[in-house]
C-alpha cells in the first residue's frame, strides 16, 4: 500500500505520516510540496492513492488532478481549505474521487483513504455485473456500454457497483454513502449528486434528461433500463 502525498504544508504531512505509521504502519508515504513532482511521482511511483492539496506554490492542484488523470485512474482524495461548493464541485469534476475540507480529523482521513484503496470486493462480488447495455468489472471498475469502454473513477465505480446490484429498486442516499464510504455523513447527499452527474454524462446519452439513472427526490436513486 503506497501513499503519495501531494501537500506543501510540511506540518500536515507530518501528522498524517504520524498517523498512517501508528494506525496503519504497512502503509508507505511519499510526499512532496511541488504539484509538478506530485504528477511525475503518480507516474513513476504508481500510488494506490494520491492525497491532493487545491493550494500548491507551483501549478493548482486542479492542474496536478488534470494532469494525473491524463494516464491513471488511481484514487485522488483532494483536501482543501476552500469549503466553497464550486470548488469541490470543480475537483469531483476533474476526477478527483472525494474530499476533505481542512481542517479535517486524522481518523476522518484514514477512513477515506481505506474506503477508496478498498480493492478487494467480498467473494462472489467480483464477477462482471451485467445491466442492459452495461456491463461492469466490479474490482478493475472497467466499464463497457455494448462495445464502448468507460473509464470511470474508484467512487464512480463504487456507485454504479451499487445501483447495479440493486438495479430496478431505489437505493437511498444514505445506503449509496455506505456502500461508497463506508458511513453515511452530513453532505454525503450534495456529493452523491456530484458523482451522479458524472456518471450520466458518461453513460447517458442527453445527461440533461436521464433515461438510466433516475432520481427520486428526497430518497435516493433507481438505476432501470431506458425505453
Ligand atoms: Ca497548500
Amino acid at each position: 500500500m503506497k501513499v503519495l502525498m501531494i501537500e506543501d504544508d510540511s506540518e500536515i504531512v507530518e501528522t498524517v505520516s504520524l498517523a498512517f505509521q501508528i494506525r496503519w504502519p504497512d502503509a508507505k508515504l511519499v510526499s512532496t510540496h511541488l504539484g509538478q513532482a506530485g504528477v511525475e511521482l503518480a507516474e513513476s511511483e504508481s500510488p494506490d492513492i494520491v492525497i491532493l492539496d487545491l493550494g500548491l506554490p507551483d501549478i493548482s492542484g486542479f492542474d496536478v488532478l488534470k494532469q494525473i488523470r491524463l494516464f491513471s485512474s488511481v484514487p485522488v482524495l483532494v483536501l482543501t481549505v476552500r469549503s466553497e461548493e464550486a470548488d469541490i464541485v470543480k475537483g469531483l469534476e476533474w476526477g478527483a474521487d472525494d474530499y476533505l475540507v481542512k481542517p479535517f480529523r486524522q481518523l476522518e482521513l484514514l477512513a477515506r483513504v481505506k474506503a477508496l484503496t478498498r480493492r478487494k470486493s467480498p467473494p462472489g462480488e467480483d464477477a462482471n455485473l451485467v445491466y442492459g447495455p452495461l456491463r461492469l468489472n466490479p474490482s478493475t471498475r472497467q466499464l463497457y456500454y455494448g462495445d464502448k469502454e468507460i473509464s470511470l473513477t474508484c467512487t464512480e465505480g463504487h456507485i454504479l457497483h451499487h445501483l447495479m446490484r440493486n438495479a430496478g429498486h431505489v437505493v437511498t442516499h444514505s445506503s449509496l454513502a455506505e456502500a461508497v464510504w463506508g458511513e453515511d455523513y452530513e453532505g454525503a447527499t450534495d456529493s452523491l449528486k456530484v458523482y451522479i452527474r458524472r456518471l450520466r454524462e458518461k453513460i447517458e446519452a442527453d445527461p440533461s434528461h436521464p433515461q438510466f439513472i433516475l432520481a427520486r427526490s428526497g430518497v435516493g436513486y433507481l438505476l432501470t433500463k431506458p425505453g
